[in-house]
């Protein structure tokens, strides 16, 4: 196929805004290009090679573009740099040099689509030394063949600057009526789109194979799903309306969402925008080798930056440090991470996206094995409201954001790529943030692990009850100690241990060690949260709900100074929480 007609497509398309003509001159391309090469034309129409997720780009930078364009033209570099000065198009330059080019060469070689992406492909694969020279060496050599019309186009091309518009969308529609026999088609195509990600493959199995083949599109394992998202309703009495009085709430964790793929012993992460990140985090990679029974999965879950001696969650924010290309080992030591499972797409040779959720959870519940760093999502099936917003409230103590509810009908699909009613978040509308410190009483301790053995890995603090002369527990801590305070913490609390609870103590939890009420220590936290575990102002905000501390940090100062009375009271903590009361503007 020579590439000159798919110059003239782009030079079609682009003319126009109009979606239904960009569609129209797409179908002609389509009808015209040999079966054997579609996906090949329907990559570069999106001015790519692959799909995104193979993460092959031609990638050439416009300096260096500008070397093969100066060779082709027989122009100066300084010449060519002053005329893109004046437009900011390269392909526009290299177009117009060209034409004004005067001894058309005699030896004109026809370019075709196939020498097109061959040449483009060897580029893109190029790397080492001298790879550069070799990268301008192949454009140059395009360009000498090319019309001044190709050129602009190719030159576009491989600076990435060919934007003609043509969204994945419009791609499936111009397919569904070059060759699916009309509009219809759209939905099964982008169905089979959506699970593999790969519009090429789509393209040449409804070409090759027919519309019925794309129907029969199963997940596969190396080709990322494009994930399914969440709608939000901002009550919960309407989210469990929505979903028809029940469904299974499940923790939404403050991560990133990570699709994982296991062949035998092989895993490829993707991430949310399917790229493959793997290389990121190599130790999830191992967590899913290690801990995922099935010989080959599909699975999705979020990945949490955790505190590694407490196991408490941290915030999403966390993560950033393991965005990067090198010194991944420290980061991981540094920053280490937990997997939290929510979805099972393929296990047991079998795809399962078309089952609904409750059967795809019993796969998901089968094939992990947890353990320390990989869970299943914590979740439960609520009927009420009452147990909606209990849950909720645990989601958020426990360092989530909110809840995900999930349909558990007969049709709650998994959804590639698409954002439907099957899922919906439930986030808080307001913060309480906290901006002040505060004291609190060492009521208990958890031992430590790692790093940590033979100390606490976390304190269980409260505050002061007056009335009642109690102390409520509103926090556990791990945050923020030297090794230096870890050293003598133990040797500070044990002449407070008891052997039970103090009566003045109320507390639902279990601390590993409990301390009568004596030392005080200071802390400041993120913001404060209604809570179904910690006892502090029980009631006083709703029913059956009391106060927790989120993210908090001991800020070094042990208040000797105090008595446990004079400890930041309940009721303080209560008006701070309706004080700091703040609309969450985000999302
Ligand atoms: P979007 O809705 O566009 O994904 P977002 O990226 O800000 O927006 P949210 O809408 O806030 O994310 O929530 C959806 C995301 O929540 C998922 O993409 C996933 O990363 C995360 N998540 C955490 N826990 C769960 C869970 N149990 N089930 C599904 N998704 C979860």
């Amino acid at each position: 196929m020579r590439y000159s007609l798919l110059a003239d497509a782009y030079q079609k398309i682009e003319a126009t805004t109009k979606r239904l003509e960009m569609t129209d001159h797409l179908v002609d391309l389509l009808k015209k290009t040999p079966p054997e090469i579609i996906d090949k034309v329907v990559y570069l129409t999106q001015g790519k090679l692959y799909p995104d997720f193979t993460g092959i780009e031609i990638g050439v930078a416009e300096k260096l573009a500008m070397r093969a364009v100066a060779k082709a033209t027989g122009r100066s570099e300084k010449a060519i740099h002053e005329e893109l000065g004046k437009t900011g198009d390269l392909g526009g330059t290299t177009q117009k040099f060209l034409k004004s080019k005067l001894q058309v060469q005699l030896s004109h070689e026809l370019l075709t689509v196939e020498m097109v992406f061959d040449t483009l492909d060897k580029m893109a694969k190029s790397t080492g030394a001298g790879s550069m020279e070799q990268k301008i060496s192949y454009l140059a050599g395009l360009l000498a063949n090319a019309s001044p019309k190709e050129a602009k186009y190719i030159v576009r091309t491989v600076t990435g600057a060919l934007r003609l518009g043509i969204a994945d969308m419009t791609v499936l529609d111009a397919l569904a009526i070059a060759y699916g026999g009309g509009k219809e088609a759209r939905e099964p195509l982008e169905r089979a789109y959506n699970i593999s990600s790969d519009l090429g493959r789509v393209a040449k199995t409804v070409v090759e194979k027919g519309l019925e083949s794309v129907k029969k599109f199963q997940v596969s394992i190396g080709e990322p799903v494009r994930p399914m998202l969440a709608e939000r309703l901002g009550s919960p009495e309407e989210i469990l309306e929505k979903l028809g009085g029940k469904c299974v709430a499940e923790f939404k964790y403050d991560g990133e969402r990570i699709q994982a793929h296991k062949k035998g012993n092989k895993v490829i992460l993707f991430s949310r925008r399917l790229e493959n990140i793997t290389e990121q985090y190599p130790d999830a990679a191992e967590l899913f080798r290690k801990y995922t029974k099935a010989k080959d999965a599909i699975i999705e879950a979020e990945v949490v930056a955790i505190n590694s001696d407490t196991g408490e969650m941290k915030p999403f924010q966390e993560l950033m440090h393991r965005r990067r290309k090198y010194g991944i080992q420290k980061a991981i030591e540094d920053y280490p991470v937990s997997l939290f499972i929510f979805d099972a797409l393929y296990a047991d040779e079998k795809d399962l996206t078309l089952k609904p959720y409750p059967i795809r959870h019993k796969a998901l519940e089968r094939i992990i094995q947890p353990s320390e760093h990989v869970r299943v999502a914590e979740n439960l099936i609520v009927k009420n409201l009452e147990e909606l917003e209990r849950f909720f409230e645990k989601a958020v103590e426990n360092g989530c954001e909110g809840l995900i509810c999930k349909s558990i009908n007969p049709d709650s699909v998994y959804q590639a790529g698409a954002r439907g009613w099957l899922w919906i978040k439930y986030k808080r509308d307001y913060k309480s943030e906290m901006t002040d410190t505060i004291d609190l009483v060492v009521v208990g301790a958890f031992h430590g692990r790692g790093k940590r053995g033979g100390t606490y890995g976390a304190l269980l603090l409260a505050a002061y009850n007056p009335e009642e002369d109690t102390f409520e527990t509103v926090t556990k801590c791990g945050t923020g100690f030297t090794d230096k305070d870890l050293a003598k913490l133990p040797k500070m609390m044990k002449k407070h241990e008891t052997l039970h609870k103090s009566s003045r103590v109320n507390s639902t939890l279990e601390a590993d060690v409990w301390f009568e009420p004596k030392v005080v220590i200071e802390v400041i936290g993120a913001e404060i949260t209604l809570s179904p575990i910690h006892t502090c102002a029980m009631d006083a905000i709703r029913k059956g709900s009391g106060l927790a501390i989120r993210f908090p940090r001991f800020t070094g100062n042990f208040r000797l100074d105090k008595a446990a009375e004079d400890a930041t009271n309940t009721k303080e903590i209560a008006r701070m929480y309706k004080g700091q009361l703040k609309k969450v503007i985000e999302q």
